[in-house]
């Protein structure tokens, strides 16, 4: 197609300045195109041209077309190739661009270049012609020789290539059917070289030259190939050794790091057998656990059941199958840990000691279970909790509001993966011991639904007749709950389910009045928050007055919820000045601030210690300890929700 053949490119050819690639005769380059120029040569000669001419162009390489077409056009290299384009895609992003299919015909040398603008066009001599190759300084002999070397090396590459491959038996066959004079460029162009090789090589006009510039790359490229060969064949070698090592194993290509993590998985394996059976679980368990153990380590890892018997093994070795704490219980210790805990509520606190001295005498825990009920925020949940610190048990809570699936509390059966334990075997987990104290909080809020009555469930855990065999049904074996002291908390007995309100003894916790609510913030609330924001009685002082009117105006409840979170608003506010006053350095003069007039009926006894509401200029630290004033109160809560007369 290039050297030899009858064609005769145009006296007159516009240039396409390319920088990244060599395109050299008789191959086909992918080139993009996307500054002024070159983009012009597209537009005006390759899109508008009609004729076949018109897709002839000169490809210049090594040279790049400037970035402004106002810019003057740098050296061209001496030597192009004439090509055709083949094909033109034009695109917009990342930006306006086109891309070009060019196959290279035959070298040109520049002679004159006639215009610059809008594209370079040039007066060119082609080189690459037959009568070159004919009529050359060599006698024909000799380039026949360096031709026939040529010739052999191509073949000893190609034949070294996979002839499975359609390209290659492709190849092979053009070696021969090609003139051999167009063999230097093709093959140059195949084969692995730089930019740089394929530009002496495109320089090279000589045919002469040519061959004996190409032999060289040519045998790199084939010792390139024998000693990737070599490597290859040491590699398999390798691997065949491994097998006969471990002729039990499956190996495959780079498996031997898949073998080392199978290793590890099979010590995990007896490590988790060897748990099993020293831990203290019931017979039943046990058995089990080593049945599946059994056919753990059959089973090959990528099955989905692998990971569920796995972590089922590892749940049953985690269970607190015999581990408890010891109780410590003193009646007296309890009244006063109840007292310190809690203000008022003497109707249940005297309830508690009754059933905690009951179990203290009789040393076990059949009986009623308590369920305290009454509003949110009165104590229930904390006196739960007070309880398990008097008897020195762990504390769980199990919040049972809107569950309506038997599953949650007794677990799904291990039939498909994603399957748990419900939440009382969830709860021993995280407790880690099987004398907890376990509070059942909502039991109120149960529902029911089309996947079973947890209340039945519920039942099931709760009746001491039954609860020291629980099956939850993840397990599949019995685990005894009788050690597991249940408390139950309800906002209403109305819709307690009534199987489950028979197991129980109620006790009523009323709201509480105004002034118990003070009591209680004073007592509990305020110094918890203080410690809760790193605030001492030092920095900040709430008057009762202050904590009535949060009460009144700030908060509409039985319990003491709402309460706590305004004072804990009220600490955060407090910590910011706390902190912004000491990086603050004290200003001389104080603003006087008159804001405050038309709140003074609000404003505390006497108004000595430094208001929040006083420190509006904040760039004065803050007088300690920060008073709580109505003031203040409204800068930090906003203005009171509700009005002191409707309480
Ligand atoms: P419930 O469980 O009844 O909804 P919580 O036990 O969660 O309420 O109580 C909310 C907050 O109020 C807790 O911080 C608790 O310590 C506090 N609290 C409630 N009643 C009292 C009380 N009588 N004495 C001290 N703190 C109380």
């Amino acid at each position: 197609m290039a050297a030899g053949s009858a064609i005769q490119i145009p006296t007159r050819l516009p240039l396409l300045l390319t920088h990244e690639s060599v395109l050299l005769p008789g191959s086909t380059m992918r080139t993009s195109v996307d500054s002024p120029r070159n983009m012009q040569l597209v537009r005006s000669r390759l899109l508008k041209g009609t004729s076949l001419r018109s897709t002839i162009i000169g490809v210049i390489p090594n040279t790049s077309d400037p970035t402004s077409d106002c810019d003057d056009l740098p050296n061209l290299h001496r030597i192009g190739t004439a090509a055709l384009a083949v094909q033109v895609v034009g695109s917009n992003w990342p930006k306006p661009h086109y891309t070009l299919l060019v196959t290279g015909l035959c070298r040109f040398q520049i002679l004159q270049l006639l215009k610059e603008k809008p594209y370079p066009v040039a007066e060119v001599q082609q080189l690459d012609r037959l009568e070159q190759f004919t009529n050359g300084h060599k006698s024909e002999e000799e380039l026949g020789e360096l031709s026939e070397q040529f010739y052999k090396y191509a073949v000893q590459l190609v034949e070294m290539l996979d002839m499975s491959v359609p390209a290659v038996a492709k190849l092979r066959r053009l070696l021969d059917n090609l003139p051999r004079e167009a063999l230097p460029d093709i093959l140059t162009s195949i084969i692995r070289t730089s930019n740089q090789e394929k530009l002496q090589i495109l320089d090279a006009v000589r045919l002469e030259e040519r061959f004996k510039m190409t032999i060289p790359l040519l045998v790199r490229q084939i010792e390139g190939l024998k000693l990737l060969q070599k490597t290859r064949k040491s590699k398999q070698d390798d691997d065949k050794r491994v097998v006969a090592i471990r002729p039990n194993r499956r190996i495959t290509h780079g498996s031997i790091t898949e073998d080392e993590e199978e290793e590890e998985d099979h010590d995990d394996v007896v490590m988790l057998e060897k748990k099993i059976r020293t831990s203290s679980m019931s017979e039943q368990a046990l058995k089990v656990c080593l049945k599946e153990i059994k056919r753990l380590k059959k089973m090959p890892q990528s099955m989905p059941e692998y990971a569920l018997t796995r972590n089922y093994l590892e749940l049953m070795v985690e269970l607190p199958w015999n581990k408890s704490t010891k109780d410590r219980l003193e009646i007296r210790a309890a009244r006063i840990v109840l007292d310190n805990d809690h203000y008022a509520m003497e109707k249940l606190k005297k309830r508690v000691l009754e059933y905690l001295a009951v179990r203290q005498l009789k040393n076990n825990l059949k009986g009623p279970i308590l369920c305290f009920v009454g509003p949110p925020g009165v104590g229930k949940t904390s006196v739960g909790r007070s309880i398990a610190k008097t008897l020195g048990r762990e504390f769980h809570r199990i919040a049972l509001g809107g569950v309506c699936d038997q599953s949650d509390i007794r677990g799904h059966r291990r039939t498909y993966v994603g399957s748990m334990p419900g939440r009382i075997i969830n709860g021993l987990k995280t407790v880690g011991v099987n004398n907890p104290v376990f509070l059942l909080d909502e039991v109120d809020k149960l529902a029911k639904s089309l996947q079973g009555d947890p209340a039945a469930a519920l039942l099931e855990v709760l009746d001491p007749e039954q609860n020291h065999s629980f099956t939850d049904h993840y397990l599949n074996v019995a685990f005894d709950l009788s050690q597991v002291l249940f408390i139950a908390t309800a906002n209403t007995t109305a819709t307690i389910p009534p199987a489950l309100l028979d197991r129980m003894e109620v006790i009523q916790v009323p709201g509480y009045t105004q002034e118990e609510k003070i009591e209680i913030a004073h007592r509990h609330l305020i110094p918890k928050q203080l410690e809760l924001h790193g605030l001492t009685p030092q920095q900040i002082q709430i008057p009762q007055v202050t904590t009535l009117g949060i009460i009144t105006r700030y908060t509409r409840e039985a319990g003491v919820r709402a309460l706590d979170r305004k004072l804990g608003a009220i600490c955060r506010a407090v910590a910011v000045k706390v902190a912004e006053g000491q990086h603050r350095e004290a200003k001389p003069d104080r603003a006087e601030v008159g804001e405050g007039e038309d709140c003074k009926e609000h404003i505390t006894e006497d108004a000595k210690p430094e208001s929040i509401s006083d420190t509006a200029d904040l760039s004065l630290p803050p007088e300690m300890p920060i008073l709580i004033d109505f003031h203040a109160l409204k800068d930090i809560l906003g203005p009171p929700m509700y009005d002191m007369e409707v309480t």
